[in-house]
């Protein structure tokens, strides 16, 4: 349960809350928000009387959280979070937003062209590691600061936003520094100070699901984030380890409709690390936003044969243009639309 407590409730009143439930038998958590704080109440194993706690001073309401996560959930809060980035972009909610962009961010050629490309398809978040969390410690890692400062030369011709990643809890001010939307990857769903830090950065965070990680762990680990005052979270289904390799991953495309169900926040899918394949992309990514996806971010190269990383599973810059095509037809079946930046945000060239 959580007491959802006024916007001016003062300490007393807070306090208060947390005397009443531990008088009940219960634990207190005192859960600090942006907005509001919230008091939990946790150690119940079924419903609560909710009578006494209504009625303190400064109390809002009493939500019945019967899901571990509790912030994150729907019945914490049963409206999709919608939220804009810097140039417009509304994320959640009616749009479908379109993250296209290499794997690594490379040199400035490379970056740049992909940016113009994908921007003309359609594109609105332009996507491109600087820091790469990979497999083999000899593989390419990434341009790190370098590859930063060419992400924002791209957002500043483009006018797109950028999502990068940041892959520990160190790296997360810097990452915030130059990006729109901080990325977690996969293989850090769990680290939990990453998390902590990401929610303190004043970013959005877009949190990749695990490769061996259920739905409720993913949202626990959202769970992280909101619980340091960020709000802004997409979740994304980026594949799971399954038993047959004939595809680097398997695309959950169930993950969509149960997040959906569950949370509130935003769900996109990466058919390209769900697949591996470049061929395995288009039809992917098409079944994404048919399951109802709140967007799709695939990787793009210029030149993928030459990929620094994930060549294989990169798309061609005329691949992505039909893609968004078929993409687009979609979601206007299903009565939705590609997400367009702000006018003004949109520069020329
Ligand atoms: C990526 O987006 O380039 C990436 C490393 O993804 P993941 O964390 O899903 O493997
Ligand atoms: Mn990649």
């Amino acid at each position: 349960m959580l007491v959802v407590m006024k916007h001016g409730a003062s300490r007393e009143d807070i306090d208060r809350v947390a005397d009443t439930i531990r008088e009940m038998g219960y634990q207190a958590e005192p859960i600090p928000g942006r907005q509001r704080t919230a008091v939990g109440l946790v150690g119940n194993d079924g419903r609560v009387e909710d009578g006494r706690l209504l009625t303190l001073p400064g109390v809002l309401r009493v939500i019945h959280v019967s899901q571990p996560y509790k912030q994150v959930s729907r019945e914490w809060k049963p409206d999709d979070t919608i939220f804009e980035l810097a140039n417009g972009v509304r994320v959640g909610g009616r749009d479908v937003v379109l993250i296209a962009g290499p794997c690594s961010v490379e040199s400035e050629e490379q970056i740049l062209r992909t940016a113009r490309r994908v921007r003309a398809a359609g594109a609105t978040i332009l996507r491109g590691g600087a820091f790469k969390p990979r497999t083999s410690p000899y593989s390419f890692q990434g341009l790190g600061r370098e590859g930063l400062e060419l992400l924002a030369l791209a957002r500043q011709e483009t006018g797109l936003a950028v999502v990068t990643e940041a892959l520990d809890a160190e790296g997360v001010e810097l990452v915030a520094e130059y990006g729109d939307i901080i990325q977690i990857g996969a293989r850090n769903m769990q680290n939990y100070a990453l998390l902590r830090e990401a929610g303190r950065a004043g970013k959005p965070v877009l949190l990749k699901r695990g490769m061996s990680a259920t739905i409720k762990e993913l949202l626990l680990a959202a769970e992280y984030i909101l619980l340091e005052g960020e709000s802004r979270v997409i979740l994304c289904e980026r594949g799971v380890r399954s038993f047959d390799h004939h595809a680097r991953n398997l695309l959950d495309l169930t993950a969509i409709p149960s997040v959906k169900e569950l949370s509130h926040l935003p769900i996109i899918a990466d058919p390209a690390h769900g697949t591996g394949r470049r061929d395995k992309v288009p039809p992917m990514a098409r079944a994404a936003v048919a399951a109802g996806a709140d967007g799709i971010m695939v990787e793009v190269h210029p030149d993928p044969a030459s990929a620094l990383s994930d060549g294989a599973q990169s798309l061609t810059p005329d691949q992505y243009d039909d893609l968004v095509v078929e993409v687009t037809a979609i979601a206007r079946a299903l009565g939705r639309s590609i997400a367009r930046p702000a006018e003004s945000a949109v520069a020329e060239g």
